[in-house]
């Protein structure tokens, strides 16, 4: 692996049949695995600088990628696995985690109601995209929250009641947001050699079934309530059990299953999937719906019969593009937009609870149209909301609206706003629920700028504002202080929570190692302000 145009791992020039469960998929230019949700982001700005198209791939258990080359990247998230324990019944799960990894650390924990997730294929962040389920459970029974990163990089925390719409659907699957994580909660607890017992009862389960016997994506088709029995029954009665094209097969013990039985071409699957929607829909009266996601290049007339929306590719005349995220050429976005808004967690994403209910949201207040034409005004907001209001105990002793040095001796709420660029230089601004502040320029990890080697108010007047209410604590920006670091439309952002006790916090959270610092400009979020 190389870290060469991509921040982060990638391979170039590779058989998408190697990356997707499927073992189907012609060559990609670029196969990049981000492993933090500032390197997804950093991905994405460089997928667009570029012009690639992008693909998103957990384990690729519900893809099809098209025969084809192709031109983009395909982000896999598998690098973005982390797990860990926030509180007795809520466990945190980066995308990339797999649901059989989940089930056993949910297990292991003494927790049930994860059983269902062993042995199912894929990664919990597709999962809560496809609203994945089984054995009369669903994922979004388990998800109190989903983190997402939009395609400029603005990282936003998601309810479940945003997220889950109803039978394998999402509002995710409407827009080309990217799951980075996910607040699963199993509250009920269980003796975990009793919750392994109910494990292997699926998995065997899945097993009888002859799930395994060769790659496939599940079932093909969602089944359809209106039909009144699962797709695979209208299949079997419409004699696909069996059925052949070049190297896929419908699988003989569930006409909803198509295995590549070796050497299976994409258009092969999509063949068979053609006449089963057509059959069930001529013969059966029933209009189903493909569960399997195309991804890539195919035939239009392919994607049509199976009812996939598709752009066609001027370049190939009867080809059309599918399962692409689009940058969309200009933004159309409403004022204040949100660029990151989340809960605090803990630095080390260990098993250790950061103190609940601290959430931080930055927004942008104007276009940068309007900014340019009024540089003193706010720019950025950043809010602070306390919801336990205890965490922030240590108080400096200064007036409430104090500008103090070493204000991190106390409990302070932190903002990170390095150069968009890249070139190390940051600013880094500190307030307490007092709005008591501090704000410091840096050239380069913890060197002060010139001219600003001791914090003074004097420094920062009327470009930066603290405020404190009962809704949330923070500061306002104003443009022109931001305008030397903004570069190509970013800035790099990153919250953080010093509670004076040696505990911090994180968002977006990133895997902290050693001494916890700040100070790591390379690490934050890219995100758009245009
Ligand atoms: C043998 C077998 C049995 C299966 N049984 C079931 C079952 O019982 N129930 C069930 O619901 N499913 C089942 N599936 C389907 C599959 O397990 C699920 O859909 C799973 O959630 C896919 O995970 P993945 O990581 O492989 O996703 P992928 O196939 O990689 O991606 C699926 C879709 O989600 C998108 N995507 C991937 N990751 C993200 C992300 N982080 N953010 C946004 N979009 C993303 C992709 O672009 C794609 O459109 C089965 C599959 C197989 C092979």
């Amino acid at each position: 692996m190389t870290e060469t145009i991509f921040p982060c791992p990638c391979d170039e020039r590779v058989l998408l049949e190697t990356v997707g469960y499927y073992g189907i998929g012609g060559e990609a230019r670029w196969v990049v695995h981000p492993r933090s949700v500032a390197e997804l982001a950093l991905a994405l700005d460089r997928c667009r600088q570029l012009r690639l198209p992008v693909i998103i791939a957990g384990k690729g258990s519900n893809m099809l990628f098209s025969d084809e080359p192709f031109p983009g990247a395909v982000i896999v998230l598998d690098a973005m696995n982390r797990m860990f324990r926030v509180s007795g019944e809520l466990f945190f799960c980066e995308a990339g985690v797999e649901n059989t990894d989940a089930a056993i650390a949910i297990q292991r924990a003494g927790r049930s109601g994860g059983e269902w997730l062993y042995r199912l294929p894929g990664t919990i962040g597709a999962t809560v995209r496809m609203n994945g389920r089984c054995y009369g459970r669903e994922i979004s029974g388990v998800t109190r929250s989903v983190v997402t990163v939009g395609l400029d990089g603005a990282v936003r925390w998601r309810s479940a009641e945003e997220v889950f719409l109803g039978y394998k659907e999402t509002s995710l699957m409407q827009s080309p947001e990217i799951v980075a994580g996910a607040m699963l909660a199993f509250a009920d607890e269980d003796d975990p050699d009793a919750i392994e017992a109910r494990m292997r009862e699926y998995g065997d389960d899945r097993d009888l079934k002859h799930q395994f016997d060769f790659p496939s994506c599940g079932s093909t088709f969602k089944n359809s309530y209106a039909a009144g029995k699962p797709s695979g029954q209208i299949f079997d009665a419409l004699g696909f059990r069996g059925r052949r094209e070049g190297g896929a097969q419908v699988s003989d013990h569930h006409a909803n299953f198509i295995f590549n039985t070796g050497g299976a071409k994409a258009a092969d699957v999509l063949k068979l999937c053609a006449a089963m929607r057509t059959d069930a829909r001529e013969k059966a009266g029933v209009a189903l719906e493909l569960e399997l996601q195309c991804a890539g290049l195919f035939e239009t007339a392919l994607l049509d019969a199976c009812g996939i929306a598709s752009t066609p590719e001027p370049s190939r005349p009867g080809y059309g593009w599918a399962g692409l995220l689009r940058f969309p050429d200009a933004t159309d976005a409403a004022f204040p937009r949100t660029l990151l808004q989340g809960p605090v967690l803990d630095y080390f994403c260990r098993d250790a609870a950061f103190p609940a209910g601290i959430t931080v949201e930055v927004e942008q207040l104007a276009s940068l149209a309007e900014a340019r034409s009024a540089p003193e005004q706010p720019f950025l907001r950043w809010t602070t909301l306390n919801e336990s209001g205890a965490a922030f105990a240590l108080r400096p002793e200064a007036p409430a609206g104090a500008f103090v040095d070493q204000l991190w001796e106390s409990s302070v709420s932190e903002l990170f706003i390095a150069d968009g660029s890249g070139t190390g230089r940051y600013l880094e601004f500190e307030v307490t629920p007092q709005a008591h502040w501090l704000a410091l320029r840096l050239d380069a990890p913890r060197q002060r700028t010139v001219g600003h080697e001791t914090p003074s108010e004097e420094l920062w007047r009327g470009q930066a504002t603290p405020f404190a209410s009962e809704t949330g604590f923070g500061m306002e920006l104003s443009y022109s202080l931001l305008e030397p670091i903004i570069h190509d439309d970013t800035l790099r952002l990153q919250c953080a929570i010093s509670l004076g006790d040696e505990r911090y916090g994180l968002f977006p959270w990133w895997h902290g190692e050693g001494a916890p610092d700040f100070h790591q400009p390379a690490r934050y979020c890219v995100v758009r302000v245009g």
